[in-house]
């Protein structure tokens, strides 16, 4: 015999005293629920990508494009997030958004993004190559 009741109905728990649900409905509601609270985290910065890509799309649609940051932040591109990184041989940092990518440089103390399709070369990221310290 136990007291409690199952969470997602309130019914009283009869049975194993292991169980944990009313029903197989209820269960199967719990386990819904927890799983679409784990993806909300996921689905937050997928939202936030996807935004990126689609601003780096329309601002750049071939090739290459400058653009000045402040269209990029009124355009609401959040540079938080990113899918990925590459730094090239001059430790330029491209921030890679799906296909697109964009560089942050200075021109005549305007900041600017140059965008660019992401690029095959871009793939071949290495954390580790800078890695300053080493743990014993
Ligand atoms: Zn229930």
């Amino acid at each position: 015999m136990h007291k409690s009741s199952c969470p997602i109905c309130g019914d009283k728990l009869v049975g194993r005293a292991d169980k944990k649900y009313c029903s197989d409905q209820c269960r199967y509601m719990a386990n819904n629920k927890n799983k679409f609270v784990a993806e909300q985290p996921i689905l937050e910065l997928n939202k936030i990508l996807r935004r990126n890509r689609s601003i780096l799309k329309k601002l750049c649609p071939s090739g290459k494009a400058i653009v000045r940051r402040e269209v990029m932040d009124a355009m609401g591109y959040d540079t938080n997030v990113f899918a990925s990184i590459f730094m090239t041989s001059s430790k330029e940092v491209y921030y890679i958004c799906y296909d697109y990518a964009f560089t942050p440089i200075m021109e005549q103390l305007v900041e600017k993004a140059v965008i660019v399709q992401r690029q095959h070369y871009m793939r071949s990221w290495n954390p580790w190559k800078f890695i300053k310290k080493t743990h014993p």
